[in-house]
């Protein structure tokens, strides 16, 4: 039994609403104790009772190359011994925009401390830079916290946003435009009718967060051409997909391909290694209207931090084909190995995946044919999923504690680790069919 944990959660809980500071970490979605991890190894996280499991969510992306990297620890302890914080600028934000300049087409970068902190900058960026206010974005894309993006579609095709959290004003919400993912006509009839008043369409580059969800061949460059027809930038963004699914994110492997850029890509995870770092760019006519340099206000007190970019500049300079090339045999490895075994046990489901990025939708409603959109992704068997994750965890194995979350992988992840995966996963499959059987 977690009983460390649960005392920890007790308490967490009378300090903290939720007991947690994000949600999805309070297990909401699959019940019982959420897990207080104490130390993190290679591909093997500990929790305050002493149980160890090897990790698949790797803090939701960054650690690509796993927990406490021997290189990049001694970059951040260098870093640490210099001072934490000046408020001035320092070398090594030079250092990592220009490494995300080397493996992205962005001419210009702003550093920032989170995800959130990024697409809102990045939204900012393009209502200023176009004069015009709407955005236009996907159900099931996720962009933080952002309030014009916590909108969810309204009745109807190419209507306004209603907002999905109290305190979120209706009239914030009303300038978002939330369509179906991968549906070409969506984003056509929305273009024909808002056009000239689109600032800006956001889109995961490859979504991950309702669920793997990858975009249909050619949807990103459809998207990107659309933009430039009606005068609205097309941003990108590749929190979670950026500097993991390859070297230079999912533009790596289609734009990079195809011959189109984004006016505006947005990252963080990998690039922050484990700290809050993350940044927005694009091309250095857009990037220019940001103040310093022009009128469209942003900053930071810790923006640029020099223990976290020295942190996100060691894992981008060791993050190299080698690590690629081990990410994506993992990946391939469990991913492979988790369908299997639920199709042994019966249990029908559909795994999706774009690179090392990958998830498993469980049930009948999402086994036949690609979830290509939400609306689809929504009407899987969380019970069984619930079933899974229990059992996987009982077995030491880490999975993100929902159905809707992509499973991270990490270069660490070594023979071992894996081989403890594949063993977990017969039982759980046989409880994801009993819960599916209890169910019916
Ligand atoms: C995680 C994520 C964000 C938000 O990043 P935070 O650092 O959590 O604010 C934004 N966009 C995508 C695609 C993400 O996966």
């Amino acid at each position: 039994m977690p009983d460390v944990s649960q005392q920890w959660f007790d308490r967490a809980r009378a300090v903290t609403p939720g007991g947690v500071n994000s949600p999805v970490r309070a297990f909401a979605a699959v019940g019982g104790t959420p897990r207080f991890m104490a130390s993190g190894r290679g591909a093997w996280l500990t929790d305050v009772d002493g149980a160890s499991y090897v990790d698949l969510v790797c803090s939701w992306g960054p650690m690509l190359l796993g927990h406490a990297h021997p290189e990049v620890l001694a970059a951040v302890q260098d870093a640490i011994a210099r001072g934490t914080s000046y408020g001035t600028p320092t070398t090594t934000e030079v250092e990592l925009a220009e490494e995300i300049g080397a493996r992205t087409p962005v001419e210009k970068v702003r550093l920032v401390s989170s995800g959130t902190e990024a697409t809102m900058s990045a939204i900012r960026l393009a209502r200023g830079f176009t004069g015009r206010d709407l955005v236009v974005k996907f159900a099931g894309c996720y962009h933080g916290h952002v309030d014009s993006l916590l909108a969810s579609a309204g009745s109807g095709l190419a209507t306004f946003g209603v907002s999905t959290t109290p305190g979120v004003p209706e009239s914030s919400a009303a300038q978002t435009i939330v369509l179906p993912y991968n549906d070409r006509a969506a984003v056509e009839a929305a273009f024909a009718e808002h056009g000239e008043r689109i600032a800006c369409l956001i889109t995961e580059a490859s979504p991950g967060n309702m669920g793997v969800v990858p975009p249909e061949p050619g949807f990103n460059a459809f998207l990107a051409e659309t933009c430039r027809r009606h005068g609205a930038l097309f941003i990108s963004d590749e929190v979670m997909t950026g500097f993991r699914v390859s070297r230079s994110g999912q533009w790596g492997t289609d734009g990079a391909v195809e011959g189109w850029v984004p006016d505006l890509m947005t990252f963080g995870k990998v690039m922050g290694g484990g700290f809050p770092a993350a940044a927005f760019g694009g091309r250095a006519e857009v990037m220019a209207m940001l103040s310093p340099e022009g009128p469209v206000y942003q900053a930071g007190t810790l923006s640029g931090n020099p223990v976290a970019t020295a942190a996100g500049l060691a894992t981008l300079r060791l993050a190299d084909e080698s690590v690629y090339t081990r990410v994506d045999q993992v990946a391939a490895a469990i991913s492979e190995a988790a369908s299997e075994a639920l199709t042994q046990a019966g249990v029908p489901h559909r795994l999706q995946s774009n690179g090392n990025m990958f998830s498993v939708f469980f049930g009948a409603s999402v086994a036949g044919s690609p979830v290509r959109d939400y609306a689809t992704a929504a009407t899987q068997d969380t019970g069984a999923f619930k079933a899974f994750f229990h059992a996987m965890l009982d077995a030491g194995v880490y999975l993100p504690p929902s159905a809707f979350e992509a499973w991270f992988v990490s270069s660490a992840h070594d023979d071992r680790a894996v081989s403890h995966v594949l063993a977990a996963l017969p039982v759980a499959a046989t409880a994801a069919a009993a819960a599916l059987e209890g169910a019916s």
